[in-house]
């Protein structure tokens, strides 16, 4: 990849591609696509471009492939690895999503929902409930992120134990490949078996294959009925046990299973003071049933919580008494996310492993912090259910944050090695982007990279979709 400056011509032609308004070069106007959610990562470009419709995000991709121009597709920019911020500065060009943002069709006969990639999740969620329906994906970021940023990082979630991944949820893509061709393939079949399923290369693909631009999603019938508890347990192993037995008394209508440990919920309080954890335990869960029937979710939830408390499993149970209470359990939860963030740096990982193991993995990895990095505070929750531990460490109070990064690449590998152990991921959820490109590519079999560097160099022979991204420098033609 070339490194340009913006010449006079180069402007005109972007202008040409996007319009004034569609372009952004100036420090202060560039200044919210370079930052990320975390504030963790800043990067750089030599410009922001906005494409408004499908045929402009063609014709920028064909510019910038002219121009040999990095490109980085952006969404909301929650991503936590860097992965839509250039944060070696290469001179690549941010391209974001955020204008091409229409919900184009809701077909609730079919359960299908088509949208522009630049989409906020909670616009998609909102549009299909006014239609009856669930798009079931739910994460704390739904008020910003993209759904073309949730199908190239095949975001997960809170309700992934019923519903699946992103993967799982998309009926069709629409993609714009690295030399400007748009390649179409919404068909709103449920079963298509002809060849390849082209979709699911470009799902997770991060940004490295082309630039999503439009969405078919699989919608549900919407929970009329929903039941949510807040439990104390005396551990994880106690709650994976618990998880085990939910799964089959729940009559496969549980939506979520989360665990908190305690530790954690000082931190949901640093966003609001007045939040208050109904139990004392070492560690909590948060379950949810949810039914698009009325179903007497009440009574499955009582009458297996009653066996969990009589065999001493569950220790404290409250049953949320109304939409507001249930509400005020997941406050918790998301709250914990953002006061981390409050806190400042600190690692953050998004391990996974298998459900049984997540148990040893809190274990191995508490143990780990306390006697190799002490006055770190070791933080443990997640996606239980499935198998998806946020393990986060934060630095001791005061010390400086140059330090507590090098310290903290230090104890990222050390929780890397502590799931790899396990037979685990290093990533859950929030993918590879810039800031694990490493660690990723040193743990794959030599096929393994072999395949991932042939389908690149295939979809992307110049190398210009998300250099660095995914893919060590390294591995691609830029
Ligand atoms: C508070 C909080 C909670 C979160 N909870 C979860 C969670 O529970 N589960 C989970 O999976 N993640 C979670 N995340 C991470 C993040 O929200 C998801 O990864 C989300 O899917 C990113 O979407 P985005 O639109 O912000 O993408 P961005 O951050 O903008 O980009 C992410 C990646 O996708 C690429 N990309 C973006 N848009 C496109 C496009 N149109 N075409 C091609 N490539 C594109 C980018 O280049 C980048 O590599 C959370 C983040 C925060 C801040």
């Amino acid at each position: 990849m070339t490194v340009h400056r913006l010449s006079p011509k180069i402007l005109s032609a972007m202008e040409g591609a996007v319009g004034q308004g569609g372009i952004a070069i100036d420090a202060g106007d560039m200044a919210k696509y370079l930052g990320d959610w975390s504030g963790d990562h800043h990067g750089g470009a030599l410009a922001v471009l906005k494409p408004a419709s499908v045929a402009e995000v063609q014709a920028v991709v064909r510019l910038c492939a002219a121009l040999g121009l990095g490109i980085i597709p952006q969404g909301g920019n929650t991503g936590l690895v860097a992965g839509a911020i250039d944060i070696e500065a290469r001179g690549a060009v941010v391209v974001s999503l955020e204008r091409l943002n229409a919900v184009r069709l809701v077909d609730a006969d079919n359960f299908v929902l088509q949208a522009d990639a630049g989409c906020v999740l909670q616009a998609i969620k909102n549009a299909s409930e006014a239609h009856d329906c669930l798009f079931p994906l739910a994460l704390g970021a739904q008020g910003s992120c993209q759904i073309g940023g949730n199908a190239a990082s095949n975001a997960g979630g809170i309700n992934v134990l019923r519903y699946g991944m992103a993967r799982d949820l998309i009926l069709g893509l629409e993609v714009v490949l690295p030399d400007g061709e748009l390649w179409s393939g919404f068909s709103g079949l449920r079963k298509d078996n002809r060849g390849y399923d082209l979709k699911q290369l470009f799902i997770g693909s991060e940004g490295t294959l082309g630039i999503i631009t439009g969405v078919e999603l699989k919608l549900f019938p919407k929970p009329v009925r929903v039941e949510t508890a807040y439990l104390g347990l005396a551990s994880f192993e106690a709650a994976i046990a618990l998880f085990r037995q939910a799964r089959r008394a729940s009559a496969d209508l549980m939506s979520a299973f989360e665990i908190i440990g305690s530790e954690c919920i000082e931190l949901a309080r640093l966003i609001d003071a007045d939040i208050a954890s109904p139990v004392e335990a070492p560690v909590h869960v948060l379950i949810e049933l949810s039914a698009s029937a009325p179903v007497d979710l009440r009574a499955l939830l009582v009458d297996f919580l009653a066996g969990a408390m009589e065999s001493g499993l569950v220790t404290e149970a409250v049953l949320a008494e109304s939409g507001a209470q249930a509400k005020a359990f997941w406050a918790i939860r998301e709250g914990l996310v953002e006061g981390q963030a409050k806190r400042g740096y600190h690692v953050r990982t998004d391990l996974a492993v298998r459900i049984s193991d997540v148990p040893t993995l809190v274990d191995q990895a508490r143990r780990f912090v306390t006697l190799d990095h002490p006055g770190w505070l070791s933080q443990a929750y997640g996606h239980a259910g499935d198998g998806n531990i946020h393990f986060n460490v934060l630095p001791p109070a005061g010390l400086a944050e140059r330090e507590a990064r090098a310290r903290g690449t230090d104890i990222t590998a050390g929780l890397y090695r502590i799931a790899g152990t396990l037979g685990g991921s290093i990533s859950a959820e929030h993918g590879i982007g810039r800031t694990r490109t490493r660690a990723f590519w040193a743990g794959l079999a030599p096929t393994h990279r072999r395949l991932i560097t042939a389908l690149k160099n295939a979809l992307d022979p110049q190398g210009l979709m998300n250099p660095g991204c995914l893919l060590p420098l390294t591995e691609t033609s830029s």
